[in-house]
C-alpha cells in the first residue's frame, strides 16, 4: 500500500518503520522545520557560543523488550546514552535528545515544513491537503499527531475515532531555558516537583554535551495551565525565580533564555494503543493513546503499523 503518515515524531517514525519493514510505501509529512517533535532539541545562540538544550522530553525509559532491543542499537550507533542521574534504567539521545528522532527520520522519505490542514478521500483515495497544495493519492492515512490536532482532522470522515481523541486531552507545559557564565556550584542537578517547577536539570550534566551551564525549567500543569496566556518574558523571570527558590540560594542573572510554551505537552493516554478504521483506511496513533511517554509513542506506533501487517 501507498501510505501517508502525517507527523514524523517518535509514533509517526515507528509506524514507518513497522510498515516499511512489511513492504509498504510510505511518506511522512510535518509541519516542523526540523526533526524532533516533542523529543526535540534547541540551539541558542549565547555570549558563550551555540548551546544546544533539550526542550521537551527530558530522557526515557525502555521497558518494553522489543524497545530495549531498539535502544541498544542506538547506544551502539552512538545517539543514545544511559543518563543514571533521572533514575534506574533511563536513556537520552546524544548529543542531544533529538539525535534520535532525526536518524529515524534519515531512514525515510519525510517532508518537512508540509502542515496537514485536511484529508479527503474519494474513489477509495486519500489527499492531503497543505499549504502548497494537494499532495495525494494514498491508499491510507495515518495520524501521528497530539489528540487535539488528530481530532480536528479526523471528525469529518469518522466521528468514532474524532470522539475518542476528544476525551485525550492534553496538558500544557511552559518550558524555559536558561544559560549562566558560570556554573550554579553544588546544586543537585535535578529537581523534581519544587513549587511551580514540576522538573528542572542540568542539561551540561547529561551526557556529551557543552559544558555551558545550561538548565531547563518545566512548570507544572497547573502553573502552565493558569499562565498559559503569559508573556515568554514573565514565564522566564517567575520561573528564574524558582530555580533559585529550589536551590535555597540567590542565582545570576542568565546570558541567555528562551521560554516555550507546549500547548499539549502531556496526556494521560486514553489505553487503546492505536486506532484503525479498516473501511476507509484511516488509522491513528501517538503517545496519548497509551501514556506520556517516548516509549508509549513507540509502543502506538508499532501498534498502529499490525493493524495494516
Ligand atoms: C515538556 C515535555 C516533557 C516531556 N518529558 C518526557 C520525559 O521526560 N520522558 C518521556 O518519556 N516523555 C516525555 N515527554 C513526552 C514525549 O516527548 C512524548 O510522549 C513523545 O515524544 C510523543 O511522540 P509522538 O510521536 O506521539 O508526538 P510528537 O513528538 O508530538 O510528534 C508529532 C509530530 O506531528 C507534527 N504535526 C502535528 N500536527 C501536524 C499537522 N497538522 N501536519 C503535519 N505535522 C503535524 C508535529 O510537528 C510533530 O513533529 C515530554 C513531553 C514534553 C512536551
Amino acid at each position: 500500500m501507498k501510505i501517508a503518515i502525517i507527523g514524523a515524531g517518535m509514533a509517526g517514525l515507528a509506524c514507518a518503520d513497522a510498515l516499511r519493514a512489511s513492504g509498504h510505501s510510505i511518506s511522512l509529512y510535518d509541519k516542523s522545520r526540523g526533526a524532533g517533535g516533542r523529543m526535540s532539541s534547541r540551539r541558542m545562540d549565547t555570549p558563550l557560543g551555540q548551546v544546544t538544550l533539550d526542550h521537551g522530553a527530558q530522557y526515557f525509559t525502555a521497558r518494553d523488550p522489543g524497545f530495549r532491543k531498539l535502544v541498544s542499537i542506538w547506544e551502539q550507533n552512538g545517539i543514545a546514552a544511559p543518563w543514571p542521574l533521572a533514575g534506574y534504567g533511563t536513556w537520552v539521545g546524544v548529543p542531544a535528545m533529538s539525535a534520535i528522532i532525526k536518524a529515524m527520520a534519515a531512514a525515510h522519505d519525510v517532508t518537512w515544513n508540509c502542515h496537514v490542514g485536511g484529508i479527503s478521500r474519494r474513489n477509495n483515495e486519500w489527499r492531503l491537503f497543505t499549504g502548497t497544495g494537494n499532495i495525494g493519492p494514498f491508499d491510507a492515512v495515518i495520524l501521528a499527531i497530539p489528540a487535539e490536532q488528530a481530532a480536528t482532522l479526523l471528525s469529518l470522515h469518522d466521528f468514532a475515532l474524532a470522539r475518542v481523541a476528544l476525551t485525550a486531552r492534553s496538558q500544557s507545559c511552559w518550558t524555559t531555558m536558561f544559560v549562566f557564565e558560570q556554573s550554579l556550584g553544588a546544586v543537585p542537578s535535578v529537581i523534581r516537583n519544587a513549587g511551580v517547577i514540576a522538573w528542572a536539570a542540568r542539561n551540561n550534566a547529561k551526557p556529551e554535551r557543552a559544558s555551558a551551564e545550561a538548565w531547563v525549567v518545566q512548570a507544572s500543569a497547573d502553573w502552565s495551565q493558569v499562565n498559559f496566556d503569559s508573556a515568554p518574558a514573565k514565564v522566564s523571570e517567575e520561573l528564574l525565580f524558582a530555580l533559585s527558590l529550589a536551590h535555597k540560594s540567590d542565582i545570576p542573572q542568565p546570558v541567555a533564555v528562551a521560554s516555550h510554551r507546549w500547548s499539549y505537552a502531556l496526556s494521560a493516554g486514553t489505553g487503546d494503543g492505536s486506532l484503525w478504521n479498516q473501511e476507509i483506511a484511516l488509522g491513528v496513533c501517538g503517545d496519548w493513546l497509551l501514556g506520556p511517554r517516548v516509549e508509549c509513542a513507540w509502543l502506538s506506533g508499532q501498534m498502529m503499523a499490525q493493524h495494516l501487517v
